[in-house]
C-alpha cells in the first residue's frame, strides 16, 4: 500500500512537502504508520487534475459511470476485512463494530449510489421547459476520524455518480483507510483525475481545499466550528457548501414505551463507536413516571460495557481517537454538575479510554445537555408529558437526530414536531438510502440515497 504518496491525476505522487505526519493507534498509543503532510500547492496540484477530468466525466454517460462505480465497489469488497482492521488500528472501534458498521455501511452506500447510476431517473418536462440535471463541477471533499470511510464514501460516490470530480482530505488522524479506497479505485479504473487524495492539516490542506478558487462545491463533515470556517472561506466565491455537523440528539421515552428496550438500545446508540457519532441519542429525556428505573437500568447497561482492546471480541467500548479527545471528554464529566450513576469505572492505563458514563437529573440548558461531548456519555433527563417532551429536545442549538419510543401514532405525532433531520421510531433501523443531515447548526444538505446525489448537481430549464 503506498501510504508514502499522495495520489494526484491517476497516479500515487510525493508531496511538494517532503514532510510526513504521523498516525497513532489510540488504542496502544504507538505510531502505527506516516502519511504525507500535504501542502496547499498539493491542493492546487489536485485540482488541476480533478478540472482536466471534468469535462470528459460529465459527459460520461451517468450508467457507465455506475458501472464504474460498480468495479469500485467490488474491488473495495475484496478489501472489507482490511478495512475493518485498519479503522479498529487508527480509531480503535471495537472489531464487531468495525466490520458491520466502519466496513458494512461504506459499502453499501457505495453499492447504492451505483445501482442508483446504473438506472438513471428520466429527464422530466415542465411545460415546454426539459429540466436537467447537471454535475457542479469539482469537489472538494473534507472528511472527519469518526467513520473515517464511511463519511468518504458518502461524499465520494454521491459525487461521482452525478459525474463530479474530486479531491479528498481524510482526517489526519485516521487518513489509512481512505488508502484502501484508492487502491480500490486504481484497480477498478476510473479515468486519471477522477478522484484525487491529499493527505495532511486541516489548517494547511483542508483550507486550501475550501478556499481554493477553481472549487466548485466544498462538502465537509466535522465540528461546526469548522464548518463554519469552511463556509466563510467558500462564501467569498459563492462555491456551493454541504456540512454535516455536530448534534446533541434526544431520545425520548414515552408513558407507554417499552422501558428496558428503550433504554438499552437508548444507551447502545449513545456510547456507540465510544460515543464518537454525530447522530448518538445523547440526552435521554424519559417520563416522569419511568424515570427512576430508566435510571436504574442505564446504570447497569452502562456499567456492562466493558472497554479495552478493539480487537478482543468482549470489548464494547473501544478508546476515544486521540488525547485531545479523551481530555476534553474528561473535562465535560468534571464539570457536568449531575449525578453521576454510571462512569470512575478502571480503564487501560495505555491508551485514550474513558468508561461508559451516565448522569441523571441533568439540567436541560446545562453544558452537558447543550453540547456535543462525542465520547461514552449519557445525560438522562425527565419530563412531564408530550408537550413538555418537545419542548426539552428541541431546546437545542442542533437538530440532527433522535428516537421516540411509545404507541406507533403517538410516538409518530411526536417525532413530526422534533426539529431535526431525522427520528427513529421504536428502534427502527438506520437506512443508508434514506436523506441524512441536519437542521439548525447540525448543517446544511442532505447525504446517502438520491438526496445526497441531487446535493452534487445543478439543475438547468431548457425551452423548446
Ligand atoms: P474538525 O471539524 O476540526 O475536523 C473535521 C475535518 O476538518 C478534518 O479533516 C480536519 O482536518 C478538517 N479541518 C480542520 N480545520 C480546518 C480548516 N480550518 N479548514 C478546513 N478543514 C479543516 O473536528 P475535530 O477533529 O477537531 O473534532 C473536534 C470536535 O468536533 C469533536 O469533539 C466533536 O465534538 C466534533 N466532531 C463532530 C463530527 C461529526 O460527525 N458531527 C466529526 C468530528 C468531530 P484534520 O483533522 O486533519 O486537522
Amino acid at each position: 500500500m503506498n501510504r508514502d504518496s499522495l495520489y494526484i491525476g491517476g497516479r500515487w505522487v510525493s508531496s511538494t512537502s517532503g514532510h510526513t505526519m504521523a498516525v497513532e493507534n489510540p488504542a496502544t498509543e504507538e505510531i502505527i504508520a506516516h502519511v504525507p503532510a500535504g501542502t496547499g500547492e498539493d491542493v492546487h496540484r489536485a485540482v488541476s487534475a480533478a478540472r482536466a477530468a471534468f469535462d470528459g466525466w460529465a459527459r460520461t454517460p451517468m450508467a457507465e459511470r455506475g458501472a464504474l462505480l460498480g468495479k469500485l465497489h467490488e474491488a473495495l469488497s475484496a478489501r472489507a476485512a482490511d478495512i475493518a482492521k485498519t479503522v479498529g488500528l487508527e480509531l480503535g472501534t471495537p472489531l464487531k463494530v468495525a466490520k458491520n458498521v466502519q466496513a458494512g455501511l461504506p459499502l453499501a452506500v457505495l453499492r447504492g449510489y451505483a445501482d442508483l447510476a446504473a438506472d438513471p431517473v428520466p429527464e422530466e418536462s415542465i411545460g415546454h421547459s426539459l429540466i436537467v440535471h447537471e454535475p457542479v463541477g469539482v469537489v472538494g471533499a473534507i472528511t472527519p476520524w469518526n467513520y473515517p470511510l464511511h463519511q468518504v464514501v458518502a461524499k465520494v460516490a454521491a459525487a461521482l455518480a452525478a459525474g463530479c470530480t474530486v479531491v479528498l482530505k481524510p482526517s489526519e488522524l485516521t487518513p489509512l483507510v481512505a488508502y484502501l479506497l484508492f487502491d480500490a479505485a486504481d484497480e477498478a479504473g476510473l479515468p486519471d483525475g477522477v478522484l484525487n487524495l491529499v493527505t495532511g492539516t486541516g489548517t494547511e490542506v483542508g483550507a486550501a481545499i475550501a478556499g481554493h478558487p477553481d472549487v466548485d462545491m466544498v462538502s465537509f463533515t466535522g465540528s461546526t466550528a469548522t464548518g463554519r470556517a469552511v463556509s466563510h472561506a467558500a462564501a467569498d466565491r459563492i462555491a456551493r457548501v454541504a456540512l454535516e455537523l455536530g448534534g446533541k440528539s434526544a431520545n425520548i421515552i414515552l408513558s407507554d414505551a417499552d422501558l428496558t428496550k428503550a433504554v438499552k438500545v437508548g444507551v447502545g446508540n449513545a456510547f456507540l463507536n465510544s460515543g464518537q457519532t454525530c447522530t448518538a441519542w445523547t440526552r435521554m429525556l424519559v417520563h416522569r413516571d419511568l424515570y427512576d428505573s430508566a435510571v436504574e437500568l442505564a446504570a447497569a447497561t452502562a456499567q456492562g460495557y466493558r472497554t479495552g482492546d478493539p480487537f478482543d471480541e468482549g470489548t464494547r467500548l473501544g478508546p476515544l481517537v486521540s488525547a485531545g479527545q479523551r481530555d476534553r471528554v474528561r473535562g465535560f464529566i468534571e464539570r457536568a454538575g449531575a449525578r453521576m450513576v454510571a462512569g470512575a469505572a478502571d480503564v487501560p492505563d495505555k491508551g485514550y479510554f474513558v468508561a461508559g458514563t451516565v448522569f441523571a437529573d441533568v439540567d436541560p440548558a446545562s453544558e452537558l445537555a447543550q453540547e456535543e461531548v462525542f465520547g461514552p456519555v449519557l445525560a438522562i433527563m425527565a419530563f412531564d408529558d408530550d408537550e413538555d417532551a418537545v419542548r426539552i429536545a428541541n431546546n437545542s442549538r442542533y437538530g440532527l437526530a433522535g428516537g421516540v419510543w411509545g404507541e406507533p401514532e403517538r410516538a409518530l405525532a411526536v417525532a413530526r414536531r422534533l426539529r431535526t433531520g431525522a427520528v427513529d421510531l421504536n428502534g427502527a433501523a438506520f437506512n443508508p438510502v434514506a436523506p441524512f443531515g441536519g437542521y439548525k447548526q447540525s448543517g446544511v444538505g442532505r447525504e446517502l440515497g438520491s438526496y445526497g446525489l441531487a446535493e452534487f448537481q445543478q439543475t438547468k430549464a431548457i425551452q423548446r
